[in-house]
């Protein structure tokens, strides 16, 4: 078995799952008492969130370099980061020379493997604004177009996940507002919504949608699994 590497803390809810998912797969795959062999950087969220408010999004692509060079160090095989929006950085992450499992590759088998070709996204303002993070890897390698909400909407999502998800707090009102945003994605086209930001699994579920949900959590999790076992 191959030891992943996780870059987790943003937010610690999010790799939590992380955590939880990759080592019930493990045992359910190996049976018996069998658990993930795992390393995991867990970053202050609190730094983090000030290096994207503030753009300085280079510094933080650097610092998570480095964190992907002290997980090789300490045996990490390669490396996954536990969250959608810090793939704005990913080549800088890729300068570290160390593998790594992008997001939207799980991701994007999951929505041709349904044979979907437009699909809606959620996420914070810099994943649903900011092409590097999934959409444009989505349109190039797989060749699916993203929907996103409008203005107002982005600002509300982005709202409810650093001032309450990221804090731990999951509020009937604000899964309604998720729900009704994925709904106006839906009516303007989208054939599936992806959850992308690695806390949604814990607020959302299929039951609040139409159509299906792809949680980037849970796939980047499994496929993670896959490698390590393969
Ligand atoms: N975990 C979230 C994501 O998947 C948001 C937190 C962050 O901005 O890093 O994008």
């Amino acid at each position: 078995m191959k030891t992943i590497g996780m870059i987790g803390g943003m937010s610690w809810e999010s790799s939590s799952v992380y955590y939880q998912i990759i080592n019930r797969e493990v045992q359910k795959r190996l049976g018996g008492v069998h658990s993930a062999k795992s390393l995991m950087y867990s970053v202050d969220f609190g730094e983090m969130e000030k290096l994207q408010s503030t753009g300085l999004w280079r510094e933080a692509g650097q610092e998570l370099a480095d964190v992907c060079s002290m997980l090789a160090r300490g045996g990490a095989d390669f490396v996954m980061l536990c969250c959608n929006t810090m793939h704005l950085v990913f080549d800088e992450m890729e300068k570290s020379g160390v593998r790594l499992l992008h997001i939207a590759d799980p991701l994007g088998d999951a929505i041709r493997r349904d044979g979907f070709g437009t699909v809606g996204l959620i996420g914070t303002r810099y994943t649903m604004e900011d092409g590097r993070v999934l959409s444009d890897r989505l349109a190039k390698k797989f060749g699916i177009e993203v929907l996103t909400p409008d203005a107002e909407d982005r600002a509300t999502l982005h709202r409810i996940i650093y001032e309450e998800l990221a804090r731990g707090n999951f509020r009937d009102e604000s899964r309604d507002v998720c729900a009704s945003i994925m709904g106006k994605l839906v009516r303007r086209g989208a054939q599936g919504v992806i959850l992308g930001c690695t806390e949604f699994p814990i607020l959302l579920k299929a039951e609040h949608a139409s159509v299906p949900l792809y949680d980037t959590a849970t796939l980047h999790a499994l496929s993670a699994v896959d490698l390590a076992l393969s």
